[in-house]
């Protein structure tokens, strides 16, 4: 047995074995102490006496889904192996294979899933030079996409929900170390380089759509290579594992680039779209608040839409008026959201009766979602909605009432979640099924009269029928009657306190119950075989009305959305406008306690392109960055925005950073990754585009932070330049004179009060600079001790009190500035002969300087300073 063990593990050697043996998995060796570390089972050995004891852990085969969700989670691909042959006429050793092989991104069942979010593996194929190509795919819905960019794998294991990567088997393990660190909820797996060939990868999308070319698929232009062999991968990955076609991917999309509006890794992250700055999904998160779908596709697909956003305007305006129109008549948007819920999660429904994975109680329900989903189709166009897009979506589809009505028919009603029990097929539904049935039932009633005439006949009062697998139908007589038993009795058994008989009759109505209960648990089976042929054959309908479904329940949510947090329509156009009345934070409003002030924003790339925020701190200012880079996200991804108006000139991407952001994760220094992301902002940023940075410069000390936050708030606003519409949060106060001179700045400030030495935050951003940073009376409502807060108030103000004289308007690195730098603003405590003096000081080795010579540096660096 081991040696079969050894054989097929050697076949399979990245994955956990699972060999089945009678009623348990078993595990050996390294498999059995890793089974006891993740699933928490006991280790124990085979042969403990021997000089080579086997390492031994087992799971017993009923709760196989309990630990197979322990093992995914822990990052593992598991195989099992089943006895394939009855072991009871097995002849030696029982035959076994490896049936399945599951690993995290590739789970289907749905005790493995989320239902919330996707769960996609993705294969990433970077390049040298130029775009690297990506694709996702989700066993679980057939979901299957691929695209080529510029960007990082973190970014898109930030963007979708992905579970595991699969990467070509030379990446170096350095790499796979510094993304095994960066993410560690993804697993990373290396596979065969083969299934990155361009070649190989193409045959492989070739030969499973059963196509001449790719071109149906917009794979076929020139330069699609990249997107064309992640996909490869990524589908020969899933077949391999699934050890069959993946019947459930029906189709791939292409993602063009320049198509959506796509937020990288940072991006994400600052805004908390999908997780909190804590990594927690749920409450907190943008999806999590804006979220008014009642189907998992429509979730899933809001997860999608805000991953990538729409940039083209027709889109746009069409999901507006969608969403418009359901705002409007609300009694018509309810009665939809009913039957929406009653379809469910039909995408991986359908998933599962593809790969034959269903068993007869979700094939019922399977059956309820496709005959919600012609109801849907029936009111949809009601009314004046005829021309509404959710009518137009579901129009498209082919009635299902066939299908559905027989799945109906031919499940029974009750019927259990596998097909490993009998009865699940409905009486009525086959003549012959029938006719066994009533056999086996009739012959229950002949053995039930059979036993009353032999208690007669025999006068053994306690005479009774029973049944058991090895001897099959008999008599059983207690001891006390075996003198009464008449001789056409045959004997078959002795037991302790009976015996058991058989007799002729008996005999022959237990052939004819056996036969028939084999016959109809085989017709059962065929059944039930053909009747998920009839809905594989329907797939392609089927996947195309789950993802009606799923754009129907987008757009409706939306609405409910709107009408429960006063969301309004937002108007998108051509324009390089962002005119935002009452903008409102989407997350903030709906968790805080005390009302929400809304807040104006208006820029339009020419007059007023850079917007400077100064305020203190608590004073509002993240809060209202990220306000207006979500509010734009909204309105991209098809939904109404929390503001009383908003224009919005459609925008290509949106980059938000914040400074000194904790990221330690990668081993660079916080400083480091600051200027790294702003460079890739820099770089990237286009006329189109939204940048929005919190703090930049604040990692390092004031002059350098200044230095730099000054020189890229002159990048953005350089007339040269893309000029992106930029909103720039400070607390550098100084940057604030930069409104004089630099076309299309202008400074917005979060307003406070004072009184009675306290501060009040009044949240509102209006014009203006602001002169104080509050930093002590914000260090008071934090609690600092009283004594430290006198000490900083006596400290700032002799500080206040001391030299601040002019400086050059541009500091030393940055080109020549405008005539305006004439007028010199102040930007600094010290003068640059001060600052000589200053850095000569630190210089000076204290150790080695004699007194004397101490002296005379004093003197020199006053005279230096008195001229
Ligand atoms: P800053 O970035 O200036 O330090 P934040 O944006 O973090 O300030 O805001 C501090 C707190 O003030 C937030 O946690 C929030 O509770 C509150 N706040 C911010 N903006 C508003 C607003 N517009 N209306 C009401 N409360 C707000």
């Amino acid at each position: 047995m081991l040696a079969q063990y050894l054989q097929i593990k050697g076949e399979h050697p990245d994955a956990l074995l699972l060999f089945r043996m009678g009623d348990f998995y078993e595990t050996f060796f390294d498999d059995a102490k890793v089974l006891a570390d993740t699933a928490g089972v006991t280790l124990t050995s085979r042969d403990a006496k021997s000089d080579h004891p086997v390492p031994l852990a087992g799971v017993p085969h009923h709760a196989l889904d309990t630990y197979l969700h322990r093992l995914l989670e822990a990052g593992l691909t598991v195989a099992i192996c089943e006895q394939v042959e009855d072991p009871a006429l097995a002849q030696g050793l029982v035959k076994r294979e490896v049936v399945e092989i599951i690993s995290p991104g590739t789970a289907m069942a749905p005790e493995l899933v989320n239902t919330a979010t996707g769960v996609y593996c993705l294969a990433w194929a970077p390049r040298r030079e130029g775009p690297g190509g990506w694709a996702l795919l989700d066993a679980s819905t057939g979901d299957f996409r691929c695209g080529q960019e510029t960007t990082t794998l973190e970014s898109l294991c930030e963007r979708h929900a992905v579970r595991e990567v699969i990467v070509h088997e030379d990446t170096t393990d350095g790499q796979m170390q510094r993304w095994r660190t960066a993410r560690p909820g993804v697993v990373f797996n290396r596979v065969n380089g083969a299934w990155f060939h361009p070649e190989f990868a193409r045959r492989t999308l070739i030969d499973h759509f059963q196509v001449a070319g790719l071109g149906a698929f917009g794979l076929e232009e020139e330069g699609r290579e990249p997107a064309c062999t992640a996909a490869g991968a990524a589908l020969r990955y899933l077949s391999a594992l699934n050890l069959r076609r993946p019947e459930q991917v029906t189709t791939l999309g292409f993602v063009a680039p320049g198509d959506r509006l796509v937020l990288d890794e940072e991006t994400l992250r600052n805004l908390e779209v999908f997780r909190t700055f804590r990594g927690d999904r749920g409450a907190g998160t943008l999806v999590h608040h804006v979220d008014g779908t009642v189907t998992p596709m429509g979730r899933r697909l809001l997860e999608q839409r805000l991953a990538e956003a729409m940039t083209d305007l027709d889109e746009l305006n069409g999901w507006h008026a969608g969403v418009a129109a359901a705002v409007d008549d609300r009694p018509w948007r309810t009665a939809l959201r009913a039957i929406l819920e009653r379809v469910g999660d039909l995408e991986r429904l359908a998933a599962r009766a593809a790969t034959g994975r269903i068993g007869p109680a979700a094939l019922r329900q399977l059956g309820g979602a496709l005959a919600a989903v012609d109801e849907l189709a029936a009111a949809a166009p009601s009314g004046h909605h005829r021309n509404h897009p959710a009518a137009g979506w579901l129009d498209a589809l082919t009635g299902f009432a066939d299908l559905s009505g027989r799945i109906f028919r031919t499940v029974a009603e009750d019927a259990p979640a596998t097909v490993r029990s009998s009865g699940f097929i409905a009486d009525g539904v086959d003549g012959e099924l029938d006719r066994c049935r009533s056999l086996a039932g009739d012959s229950r009633g002949f053995l039930a009269g059979l036993q009353a005439r032999e208690r007669e006949a025999t006068g053994i009062g306690n005479l009774k029928v029973g049944f058991n697998k090895v001897f099959g139908y008999y008599f059983e007589i207690t001891n006390k009657h075996l003198d009464k038993v008449p001789e056409r009795f045959q004997q078959k058994q002795t037991l302790v306190n009976s015996a058991r008989f058989h007799t002729d009759e008996l005999k022959e109505a237990e052939t004819s119950i056996l036969e028939a209960e084999d016959r109809a648990g085989e017709l059962e089976t065929t059944i039930f075989a053909d009747l998920l042929a009839a809905v594989g054959a329907q797939l392609g309908p089927v996947v195309a009305a789950a993802r009606a479904v799923a754009n129907v329940d987008l757009m409706l949510g939306f609405a409910e959305l709107a009408e429960r947090h006063d969301y309004r329509r937002p108007l998108c156009d051509d324009s390089l406008e962002l005119e935002i009345t009452g903008g409102r934070h989407p997350v903030v409003e709906q968790l805080l306690e005390a009302d929400f002030i809304p807040n104006d924003t208006v820029l339009d790339g020419v007059g007023r392109q850079v917007l400077l925020l100064t305020g203190p701190n608590m004073g509002g200012k993240s809060t209202y960055l990220r306000q207006v880079a979500l509010i734009v996200l909204l309105a991209q991804a098809g939904g109404f925005v929390p503001a009383r108006s908003a224009r919005i000139g459609v925008t290509d991407r949106i980059f938000t950073r914040v400074g000194a952001s904790d990221n330690l994760a990668r081993g660079e220094s916080t400083f480091y990754v600051e200027m790294s992301e702003a460079a890739h902002i820099l770089h990237q940023m286009s006329r189109r585009s939204l940048v929005i940075l919190d703090e930049i410069g604040r990692g390092t000390s004031t002059y350098d932070g200044l230095s730099l936050a000054w020189a890229i708030t002159e990048f953005l606003a350089d007339r040269l330049g893309p000029r992106p519409r930029s909103v720039f949060a400070t607390h550098y106060h100084e940057l604030t004179e930069l409104e004089d001179q630099i076309e299309g700045l202008v400074n917005l400030q979060l307003e406070v009060k004072e009184w009675e030495g306290r501060i009040i935050f009044l949240h509102t951003v209006r014009p203006g600079r602001s002169d104080k940073s509050y930093g002590i009376h914000v260090a008071r409502l934090a609690g600092l001790p009283e004594g430290v807060l006198h000490r900083a108030e006596a400290i700032l103000a002799s500080l206040s009190a001391g030299d601040r004289r002019d400086l050059p308007a541009r500091l030393p690195g940055t080109e020549e500035g405008p005539p305006a730098a004439a007028s010199a603003p102040q930007l600094s405590l010290f003068r640059e002969s001060e600052r000589d003096a200053l850095a000569a000081l630190r210089e000076l080795d204290l150790d080695r300087i004699s007194p004397v010579d101490a002296f005379m540096w004093l003197v020199k660096i006053r005279t230096q300073l008195d001229d």
